[in-house]
């Protein structure tokens, strides 16, 4: 996928960083969030203590990383980055725990991932800034108790509900990520630009973050291609007509919707009567896996109104139908 929610290349990753915004204050919309986060980290500035565990959910590209970084540095600490998949075993996390200062922030992606024998060893390490090892091996094994400096756990996740019940109690800080207004993309957008030196009309600037999916890593990742395309195909400046060509190209349509969008609502609409249709078969059909469909394509189909998830399954609404020029059944084709 040209536009995937999430970083396909190293080389995307770095420029990822160079457009990430380091204080609070530049990073755009998600305002209670903001607000909220302002306070809990100058309360506990005053009191030299570490912020509370906070979790941050949402489908990929909506800011977490950004925010924790953003947190750490707030916080005026150091941030050490994990994620659940790459800590295999329970000494990986123990680790990176005893090495952590004061009221460090320990970031770890994809929370929902971590294994079970690592996720025993976080629980009292948020608890009571300890851990208990193992030392070792057979019958003179013993376990010694470990005391940590108090640290500061932000864990993301696409899906808050895939977390175990005991870790989430333990966050006392969660926060769900918003999609972004078309008006928050445009600040994003027109912020990017100047950074990446691309000439852009308000226009422009616009035309891309309409068609983003309310999504600020699309918005950055379209801007990046419709800039190359003004330098070939125009003079290099960003205006609204060469937005509309360049995504036009790139198959991003006026709603935003990318070529899996499509397939996705295609499948429900046409080969399964818009629905109801389980997400297996729904999965089969497209060719796409099930998470990928729940995490990343589903959310903004529904946040949009154009999909509904039900006990029965996935359906198509009148909106989707109207998307694609067809008649919602029940209605009379004229
Ligand atoms: P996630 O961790 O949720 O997948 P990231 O934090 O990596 O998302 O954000 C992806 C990109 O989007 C970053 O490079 C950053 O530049 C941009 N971005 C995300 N949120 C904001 C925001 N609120 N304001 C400005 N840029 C943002």
């Amino acid at each position: 996928r040209i536009i995937s929610a999430t970083p396909v290349s190293s080389q995307e990753e770095a420029i990822e960083r160079a457009l990430r915004p380091k204080q609070l204050d530049e990073y755009v919309g998600q305002e209670k969030i903001r607000a909220q986060l302002e306070i809990f980290i100058t309360a506990a500035r005053q009191r030299k203590e570490a912020l509370d565990h906070t979790l941050l959910f949402g489908p990929p590209g909506l800011g977490k990383t950004t925010l924790a970084h953003i947190i750490a540095r707030e916080m005026g600490v150091n941030l050490r980055q994990t994620s659940g998949p790459v800590l295999e075993r329970a000494g990986d996390l123990a680790a990176l725990l005893t090495n952590l200062e004061a009221n460090d922030v320990l970031f770890i992606d994809e929370i929902h991932r971590l294994s079970p024998v690592v996720e025993e060893i976080l629980y009292p390490a948020l608890e009571d800034y300890q851990i208990d090892i193992m030392i070792g091996e057979g019958p003179a094994a013993r376990s010694v108790k470990l005391d940590l400096q108090p640290f500061t756990l932000v864990g993301a996740t696409t899906r808050a509900g895939m977390l175990t019940n005991p870790l989430r109690d333990r966050f006392g800080i969660v926060a769900r990520l918003e999609f972004y207004t078309p008006e928050q993309l445009t600040r994003i957008v027109t912020r990017s630009a100047s950074l990446l030196n691309a000439p852009i009309h308000e226009e422009g600037a616009r035309e891309i973050a309409n068609r983003a999916r309310g999504t600020p890593r699309i918005a950055n990742r379209l801007l990046r291609r419709v800039r190359d395309y003004a330098e070939v195909k125009g003079n290099g400046n960003i205006t609204k007509d060469i937005a509309d060509a360049a995504l036009k190209m790139l198959d991003v349509d006026t709603v935003g919707f990318d070529l899996m969008d499509r397939k996705l609502l295609e499948a429900i609409l046409f080969k399964f009567g818009g629905g109801p249709v389980g997400l297996d078969n729904v999965a089969a059909a497209i060719g796409e896996e099930r998470d990928t469909i729940e995490d990343v394509l589903e959310p903004y189909l529904i946040q949009q109104g154009y999909l509904q998830r039900t006990p029965r399954g996935r359906i198509a609404t009148t909106l989707a139908y109207e998307h694609f020029g067809v008649s919602a059944p029940g209605r009379l084709t004229s």
